[in-house]
């Protein structure tokens, strides 16, 4: 789809994988005015196809829009853009058990011009590639890396949204993290670099074993995460409480060391929800309880997964079915 300032979105239309035309001085190359989100497409035992909360995506989309002044997609093109994508051809779902078709909308300044304001011709495009299961022999507890050094986004800055550049931000920080054995970095608050924001790609959580759930809230610094509501949803359903407020590097160190704490996991659409082994630093480490086939944590990852899958009732109307 394509969008100028006079004509609105137009030309919706529909080709093979290739490159893209893109002229050297367009605004995207140089001032990274870019938005996209990331879905899945699951294929359920009887060959039906779905998506899981595909609107909620269509809404990021449009507040990451408004962040980078870029135009905002109606929910309607974006839900369609899907749909059409998944009915070109059928097979493109994986059928294999957690496998998925992993969906990559995005939206990007084409205008070819040298100078800072926002480009008058946008292009919307939506790509997709199979995804095998991120686990292969169950669930690993995954180690992660405390960048001590860099922020990944500042209050009034853009870290609610999912624009380029804030991955951007995060690649040295990840680097550093692989360099020290983790899979992920944690960022701190930009600020006084005391409070816990997410990881690169994932939410946290922090259980106790009095039955509260504790996550940062969204202050317009970290993504939201469609996994993290969801969550958030299906502990309240099953009558746990779940606090959205400022969490702390000292309470998630204290509350480990006490005991209080006994299960830290990461959420998001890739892994969906993923126990956190251990946090590490240049100077310290924080091993979290190990987390065992009764927790909490593998509970919900389960039900989760089940409702993606159709193996567990939808109650919340999360899933559509697209095809079959
Ligand atoms: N935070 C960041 C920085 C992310 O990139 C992601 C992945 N989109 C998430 C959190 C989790 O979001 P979701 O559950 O919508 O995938």
């Amino acid at each position: 789809l394509c969008w100028s300032e006079k004509g609105g979105w137009h030309r919706p239309r529909v080709r093979p994988y290739g490159p893209l035309s893109i002229d050297p001085a367009a605004a995207v190359l140089h001032y990274a005015q870019e938005i996209f989100e990331g879905l899945k497409a699951y294929r359920h035992a009887d060959g039906s196809v779905w998506t899981f909360r595909a609107e909620q995506n269509a809404l990021r989309l449009q507040r990451s829009a408004r962040r980078l002044a870029l135009p905002e997609l109606p929910v309607a093109h974006f839900l369609q853009s899907i749909e059409e994508i998944l009915t070109i051809d059928e097979a493109w779902v994986p059928g294999a058990p957690e496998t998925s078709l992993y969906l990559r909308p995005f939206m990007w300044a084409k205008e070819a011009f040298l100078g800072v304001r926002p480009a008058r011709k946008v292009e919307y495009t939506l790509i997709a590639s199979p995804a095998g299961a991120y686990f292969t022999g169950g669930v690993e507890p995954v180690s992660i890396w405390l960048s001590s050094s860099y922020s990944r986004a500042g209050e009034g800055g853009m870290g609610a949204a999912k624009t380029g550049g804030n991955y951007a931000a995060s690649l040295l920080p990840q680097q550093e993290a692989y360099a020290n054995g983790c899979s992920q970095v944690l960022f701190l608050d930009a600020l006084e670099h005391r409070y816990v924001e997410e990881l690169g790609g994932m939410n946290v959580f922090l259980v106790y074993g009095d039955g509260r759930l504790v996550t940062p809230a969204t202050s317009g610094t970290i993504l939201e995460g469609i996994t993290r509501d969801s969550i958030i949803q299906l502990a309240k359903d099953r009558g746990l409480a779940v606090e959205e407020r400022q969490v702390s590097l000292d309470e998630w160190r204290e509350g480990v060391e006490s005991g209080a704490i006994t299960e830290v996991f990461a959420c998001g659409t890739a892994a969906v929800v993923t126990p956190i082994a251990e946090l590490k630093g240049a100077d310290f480490s924080i091993v979290n309880p190990a987390v065992g086939s009764d927790s909490l944590t593998l509970s919900l990852r389960e039900e989760l997964t089940g409702i993606q899958y159709g193996r567990v009732e939808d109650r919340h109307g999360w899933m559509t079915k697209v095809t079959g």
